[in-house]
């Protein structure tokens, strides 16, 4: 584990895109920082992706250098897998109680040699590729993970010490416990991201029962050439699909899964993923059924024209139910608004469900800042100030406060450090001040 000092200028918690930017920018103003994600490594939702829209740059290769530059600045203290169980104001700054979770891994002594993993019998079904490929139940997280450090699942290890005596440093501790710590911060900026919507929301879509309705980041996870698959396919039988369908909006703008908002990124990341698809497979129809096209950002217009362009279908319907075949295929049943409302049955083998983004962390009680309906944080000031909290002091970033893509969430990760250091610094010169005039009073 990182040397954790006491007290630190800034707190950021959430090391995603959002959080290691805003890290960056303030260790970069000179402050110290402590950097607090929950995860086993640093990335977030990004390292994750393929290739990012609109430019189709490869996503890891633009995430991980920032990822090696946060874990590695000399003013910025990573903790990774760590909770945060309280932030509270107190004279002045902030304390964060956090829960280091064990990884029954001595952090300081682990080279990250990979042996135990080499050493583990034990397959699991792996998070980071949404159950498509598997890890062992000690793994590095992926191939890209900062710190490069290997995590024990309790869950699933047998316990037989395969990994303890292979381990050149004697790093494995089957005893380890978590550890709780108490951090002073004189500000605190949230970053914490998004999940998406459960694919079972709309039960209708049989999201979560049938094999072939995916989720988006499935699908990234298989388009990555250091994915499970390093191609597109049905995971029912493997096959290379021929036709691939999504379904827009199947987790937002719905408020009888209470998400009554727009996902903003939907659209772009579905019209991403269909052109990627075209490209690898050009055999293969993708067709989009959307209710709107929300291509809201620069050069986001043009990228939906090149999709149809490079012969990706978009219709205009309403998707009411989906069923499945015995052989594995969907039947989409669906209301053509461009045909008057005409009903139709089209068949696909490979449904994708556009999910939408909900926070990934919705704390209650625990954190002095309020959230807002939707559960994200409340930015009071959303016009003037969008990087504020409703506490002088906390300060918020990315699609901890609402779905935005990675853009925003960097500018809006420059603005929150850039509030973080106006506060520190008017804080700092008011103590100055008090202590100039106690010491004028006492002479
Ligand atoms: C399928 C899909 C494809 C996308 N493709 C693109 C694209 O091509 N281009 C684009 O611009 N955008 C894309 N996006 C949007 C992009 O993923 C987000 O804009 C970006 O990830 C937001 O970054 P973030 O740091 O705010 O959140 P996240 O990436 O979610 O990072 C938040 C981090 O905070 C951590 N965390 C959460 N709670 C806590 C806690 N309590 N304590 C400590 N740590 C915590 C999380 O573990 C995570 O590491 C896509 C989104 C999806 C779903």
């Amino acid at each position: 584990m990182a040397k954790i000092q006491a007290h630190y200028d800034g707190a950021v918690i959430g090391g995603g895109i959002a959080g290691m930017q805003a890290a960056l920018d303030l260790a970069g103003q000179g402050f110290r920082v402590l950097l607090v994600e929950r995860e086993p490594s640093i990335g977030g939702i990004m390292v994750g992706l393929n290739k990012v829209f609109p430019t189709l740059d490869c996503s890891s290769c633009i995430c991980t250098p920032r990822m090696a530059e946060a874990a590695h600045h000399e003013r910025i203290d990573l903790l990774t897998y760590t909770e945060v169980e309280e932030v509270r104001r107190t004279d002045g700054h902030f304390t964060l109680r956090l829960l280091k979770k064990p990884r029954y891994v001595v952090e300081e002594d682990c080279i990250g040699c990979g042996k135990c993993e080499q050493a583990c019998d034990w397959f699991v079904p792996h998070e980071f590729d949404y159950g498509l490929g598997a890890r062992k139940a000690i793994y590095i997280p992926h191939g890209n993970a900062i710190p490069q450090l290997p995590v024990l699942d309790p869950e699933h290890c047998m316990f037989d010490g395969a990994c303890a005596r292979v381990c050149p440093k004697n790093c494995i501790d089957f005893l380890q416990q978590p550890e709780r710590l108490e951090v002073k911060a004189g500000s605190v900026i949230i970053a914490t991201g998004l999940k998406l919507t459960p694919m079972e929301a709309k039960k209708e879509y049989g999201g979560g029962r049938y094999a072939n309705v995916i989720s988006p980041l499935l699908m990234e996870r298989m388009q990555s050439s250091n994915g499970p698959t390093g191609h597109v396919m049905r995971p029912s039988d493997g096959r290379i699909p021929r036709s691939v369908a999504y379904v827009q909006c199947a987790g937002s703008r719905d408020r009888t899964i209470g998400v009554p908002y727009c996902s903003r990124v939907c659209c772009m990341y579905a019209l991403k993923q269909a052109i990627l698809i075209r490209q690898h497979h050009p055999g293969t129809e993708v067709t989009l059924y959307y209710m709107d096209i929300r291509a809201f950002g620069k050069g986001y217009e043009q990228f939906f024209r090149r999709a149809l362009a490079e012969g990706v279908r978009v219709v205009k319907a309403k998707v009411g139910r989906i069923t499945e075949e015995p052989d594995g295929d969907l039947v989409l049943r669906v209301e053509l608004i461009d045909e008057g409302g005409r009903v139709a049955e089209i068949r696909h083998d490979l449904v994708v469900l556009s999910q939408g983004l909900i926070p990934a962390w919705r704390p209650v009680g625990i954190v002095p800042a309020r959230l807002d309906e939707d559960g994200f944080f409340e930015v009071p000031e959303v016009t003037t100030r969008p990087a504020n909290s409703s506490v002088d002091g906390i300060f918020v970033a990315g699609v901890a406060t609402g779905p935005k893509d990675i853009p925003d969430s960097i500018v809006e990760a420059g603005a929150a450090a850039m509030e973080a250091a106006m506060y520190l610094d008017r804080i700092s010169r008011v103590e100055a001040e008090e202590a100039a005039m106690s010491e004028v009073s006492n002479d």
